[in-house]
């Protein structure tokens, strides 16, 4: 049987993306759900930490605790090099606490106006956590996908900085279905890194039951 994994997120691409991840990649042990199958539609978590693991951790323990279920949160981030990493942990309100993605896209192309090509070197980096219910303990797991901003958007795909990712063989990541964007991305590797805490888990609770 498997066991229910709570998504900790609000965030629609990224509950698509995780989706189609465990689809493809993890075998059945898990039956994930989104917050708005256990009523935590509206919940928030206040991500103020100083890394990405604690942010994750922070979601991923209190998302675990309001459901009663074992949780998997990730913190994520757009690093660019010539903007000493910026947007980093800041990308989902790079433009402002309210700003939707196309206000932080425009804000990354007005703040490398004058940047060329080849120092516009960026990547994409995800932490995700995984939490017990009431426990203190979380597991993590990282991943980085590389590339660069390009000058201007391409793609209706994926989501946030997406259009602007441009990839080494020239396609934008806003130009990848959800498949081929898994392949490669930095939420699919940080999962790849997470896979045997998964198993663990798993494991723990089949033990239980
Ligand atoms: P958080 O992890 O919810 O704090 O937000 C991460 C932010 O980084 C998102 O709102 C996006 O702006 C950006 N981001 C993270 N992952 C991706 C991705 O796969 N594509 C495009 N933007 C991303």
């Amino acid at each position: 049987m498997p066991h229910r994994l709570l998504i900790a997120t609000g965030n629609p691409g990224k509950i698509r993306e995780f989706r189609e991840l465990f689809d493809a990649h993890v075998d059945s042990q898990w039956k994930l759900v989104a917050p708005a199958e256990v009523g935590l539609r509206d919940f928030t978590v206040v991500e103020d930490g100083q890394t990405y693991a604690e942010n994750a951790g922070r979601k991923a323990r209190s998302y675990s605790n309001a459901a009663g279920l074992p949780a998997l949160a990730d913190d994520s981030g757009l690093e660019v090099d010539s903007l000493d990493g910026a947007p980093g942990l800041y990308s989902a309100r790079y433009a402002g606490e309210a700003a939707d993605d196309a206000a932080n896209r425009a804000k990354l192309l007005r703040a490398l106006a004058n940047v060329p090509t080849e120092r516009r070197a960026a990547r994409f980096r995800c932490v995700i956590a995984l939490a017990f219910p009431y426990t203190t303990n979380v597991r993590l797991g990282e991943g980085v996908v590389e590339g660069s901003i390009a000058m201007d958007e391409r793609g209706d795909r994926g989501f946030g900085y997406d259009p602007l990712f441009g990839l080494p063989g020239g396609r934008r990541m806003a130009e990848l279905d959800v498949a081929e964007k898994n392949r490669i991305s930095h939420r699919a590797r940080a999962l790849a890194d997470a896979a045997w805490a998964l198993n663990s888990m798993a494991q723990t609770l089949d033990k239980s039951s």
